[in-house]
């Protein structure tokens, strides 16, 4: 009876792992369709409850979204549903040092910090000091240049060097469905592209996994030197995304 019980608990992790598999391959294949048999081992799509600061975000007159600019995972889209969300990010060892190397990396803390505390009134996050422990990791250091075989040519695709980006990864956890997201920041910018990028990458982070058409937008696809702050059409298409169903967040199907 026992040895039956742990060798179905066994079965059911083994299930688990493969359902993370993939995800992860249909992520990096960018491929949204799921089978008949994966879709049935994975959480079923469901809405979490509004977080109270969007929740009482009133946009009158309405300024209009990007919702239909917006792209779900595989798993639903990658929004949280436990608050505060835990944020970890890079600091100097000795902040307190003066040298210049740790002068920069202050600012570029100071940067960070900053675009926390603006998107943190429309969902509360709070800083964690081990990266382990953390919902969203926010690194100092410059992304991969991934170069990719482009499907249609054949030939290599070596994309211009990136400032920063952000990416996703899938777990499991108390039998819910969960996600992860790494974002990297440049040491190289200055401080006000340091903020631009932040507010830019953490949006992705909280789940606006898409880009805006318009320049006014925190959001809008390509970087702009200069600072633009958080508009009510980012607030407007945050609320969207976190009115949407999801997968993560909720528990796997059967008895656990
Ligand atoms: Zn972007």
């Amino acid at each position: 009876m026992y040895k039956e019980k742990k060798a179905k608990f066994r079965l059911k992790s083994v299930v688990k792992i493969l359902v993370i598999i993939s995800l992860f391959l249909l992520t990096i294949t960018q491929s949204s369709a799921l089978d008949k048999d994966l879709e049935e081992s994975l959480p079923p799509l469901q809405t979490h409850p509004l977080p109270t600061p969007l929740n009482q975000w009133q946009d009158q007159p309405y300024s209009g979204d990007y919702f239909d600019q917006i792209e779900p995972s595989v798993a639903g889209y990658l929004l949280w549903s436990e608050f505060p969300i835990k944020i970890y990010f890079d600091r100097p060892d000795n902040p307190s040092d003066t040298a210049a190397t740790t002068r920069r990396f202050n600012q570029w803390v100071s940067a960070v910090e900053t675009s926390i505390s603006e998107w943190n009134s429309y969902l509360p996050m709070t800083e964690v000091d081990r990266a382990e422990l953390a919902d969203i990791i926010i690194e100092r250091n410059d992304p991969p240049i991934d170069v990719q075989v482009d499907p249609e040519t054949g030939q290599l695709d070596i994309p211009r060097a990136r400032t920063a980006q952000a990416r996703y990864e899938f777990y499991i956890e108390n039998n819910q469905l969960l996600h992860k997201m790494v974002i990297q920041i440049s040491p190289r910018l200055s401080q006000v592209a340091t903020l631009s990028a932040a507010r830019h990458e953490l949006g992705h982070g909280l789940g606006i996994w898409g880009h805006s058409l318009q320049e006014n937008d925190v959001l809008y696809f390509s970087q702009v030197s200069s600072s633009i702050p958080i508009s009510s059409r980012d607030i407007n298409t945050l609320k969207k995304i976190y009115e949407q169903p999801t997968r993560l967040g909720w528990s796997f199907p059967g008895d656990n």
